[in-house]
């Protein structure tokens, strides 16, 4: 069993920085051809550069958006000629806020990214994975298994990603795709600000964690190219956790 990836059509979403970023590298060092999409298209540039430029192709997509969405699927499958994967990364980091602060506006941005967005990905796609071994991954969080304080709306799209992205396991494992979550804990990624704000909140996330430091984008990366390959092919509906042994998860 093999974990290259040779030939193999991936979509990406948020492909332009971070873990998309990551993922866009592994895949390509691993033999995929990526259809890299951003809402930053400048992000998604970048990437594809540094994926190597053709036989990759790159684009501007928002996944909150319908039209979009459908439109650069059709393109993409124009070009590439099929999918074999998708990598449902596109999302924003939370802001913490009590609820009593948060507003509809904040809501209704993670809610269409976080969550409509993968929703929307996955309808449009579903009908072009059509050989067998297809797969999708699709980004979570240790939120959406732990709930934080301050953080009830992304809490709150990274637990529906997961409870979305069973279903699917269920519905698509009959017709030989897999859909698995990758669950990151905090990783050192450039918009994760949100979260990572300055040094005295990273030395605390640092202590509390087991290897005592963030995690990087690449090592999410490995794991979603994992995922996808031939060596994972009994996995289906699994949600795994990559966060360096929070201890805050111990008790
Ligand atoms: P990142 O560096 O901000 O990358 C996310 C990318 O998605 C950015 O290029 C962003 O563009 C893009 N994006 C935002 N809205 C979009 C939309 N509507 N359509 C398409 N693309 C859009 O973030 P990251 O830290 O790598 O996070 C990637 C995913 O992992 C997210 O789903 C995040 O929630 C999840 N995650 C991250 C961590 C972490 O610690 N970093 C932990 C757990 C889960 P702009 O920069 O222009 O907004």
């Amino acid at each position: 069993m093999s974990s290259r990836l040779e030939g193999k059509v991936v979509l990406i979403t948020g492909g332009g920085s971070g873990i998309g970023q990551a993922t866009a590298i592994e895949l390509a060092k691993l033999g995929a051809h990526l259809a890299i999409t951003d809402v930053n298209l400048e992000g998604a540039h970048d990437t594809y550069r540094l994926c190597g430029g053709k036989p990759h192709y790159c684009g501007v997509m928002d996944v909150s958006s319908k039209a979009d969405v459908e439109l650069r699927v059709s393109e993409i499958v124009a070009g590439l000629g099929r999918l074999d994967h998708v990598f449902n990364c596109a999302g924003i980091n939370p802001t913490s806020y009590p609820l009593t602060d948060t507003t509809d506006e904040y809501w209704d941005k993670l809610v269409n990214v976080n969550l409509k967005g993968i929703y929307l990905v996955t309808r449009a796609t579903i009908p072009h994975i059509t050989t067998p071994g297809g797969s999708y991954v699709n980004v979570s969080s240790i939120c959406g298994l732990y709930p934080q304080a301050e953080q009830a709306v992304y809490c709150a799209t990274k637990h529906g990603v997961i409870g979305f992205s069973k279903s699917m396991a269920l519905e698509l494992g009959l017709k030989g795709v897999r859909t698995n979550v990758v669950a990151p804990g905090y990783i050192d990624t450039p918009t994760n600000s949100g979260v990572v704000k300055g040094e005295e909140y990273v030395t605390r996330m640092e202590e509390g964690n087991s290897l005592g430091r963030l995690g990087t984008p690449e090592e999410v990366a490995g794991v979603v190219a994992f995922l996808m390959s031939e060596k994972a092919k009994y996995m289906n509906g699994s949600v795994v956790e990559v966060h360096g042994g929070l201890k805050m998860l111990e008790s």
